[in-house]
């Protein structure tokens, strides 16, 4: 982030046409996985993000259990191919910091206490990168939960917002987020507006950052529709008689 020297606002638009309020386009698809209890397909741009849930199982080894509450564990990855410079497999310290913000950007809506001594065990993977990832892991990561049936309190939806050439943007794509002042993944329990997870990388000002909340809150509205919507699809499909 913040090299110089990009014009990333031309005649009020940004590169990829985009308003500064607007999301990319979403897709996602509910249960794309045979051997997950849930998954969940999760599209945004050029993002393309895969959950896999297994659980509630029982913990192995035995010491890491918690006698009083479920364990979640969270693995972000991102695939060699998945960006322009193959990347190095196998975890470094960004996806361990990923995987760890987006585990406890989950963990207090998952009901935990409901299955003691055992372990969840949510897998990421991106297939193709483009800013934006480990917002849409958590996406996808929230719907394969509910699609698992593990009891939670609620859905969690996760967006970025920030800030180029000055002005406060939703949803930063590679390019923006490479030459912008300012970076900032959030994600949200939609229907409380209680904040799971808010990191920042650069610079904004306070008014920038309320700017910067309130996009994200509408914007975060809009992806659970789009979970919510596709849940409730899959299991009316199957309700219904359809293939599942
Ligand atoms: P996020 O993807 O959540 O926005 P970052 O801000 O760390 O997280 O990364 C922004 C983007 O930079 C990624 O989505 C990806 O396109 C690119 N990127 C990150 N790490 C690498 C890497 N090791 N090699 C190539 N590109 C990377």
């Amino acid at each position: 982030m913040k090299e110089e020297g990009i014009e990333l606002i031309k005649d009020g638009k940004r590169l990829d046409g985009r308003g500064f309020e607007e999301l990319r386009p979403m897709k996602i698809e509910v249960g794309v996985l045979k051997r997950a209890d849930g998954s969940c397909y999760f599209e945004i741009g050029n993002n393309k993000a895969l959950a896999a849930v297994y659980g509630p199982r029982e913990m192995h080894p035995r010491h890491l259990q918690n006698a009083k509450t479920a364990v979640v564990t969270y693995r972000y990855n991102m695939a060699p191919f998945s960006v322009d410079d193959r990347k190095r497999p196998g975890p470094d310290r960004r996806s361990v910091e990923i995987s760890k913000v987006s585990r406890d950007a989950l963990d207090p809506v998952i009901l935990t206490e409901y299955y003691p001594k055992t372990a969840i065990d949510i897998y990421v993977e991106l297939l193709q990168s483009d800013a934006g990832t480990r917002t849409a892991g958590i996406n996808a990561a929230s719907v394969a939960l509910a699609d698992a049936g593990i009891p939670m309190r609620d859905i969690v939806s996760s967006v970025a917002v920030g800030k180029i050439d000055g002005e406060v943007v939703l949803d930063l794509n590679a390019a923006e987020d490479n030459h912008g002042e300012a970076d900032m993944p959030m994600a949200m329990v939609t229907r409380t507006g209680t904040i799971t997870m808010l990191q920042m990388d650069g610079r904004l000002t306070k008014d920038e950052f309320e700017r910067g909340l309130k996009l994200a809150t509408n914007a975060c509205r809009e992806i659970y529709e789009l979970q919510r919507t596709a849940l409730i699809e899959k299991y009316s499909e199957s309700v219904g008689g359809g293939e599942e």
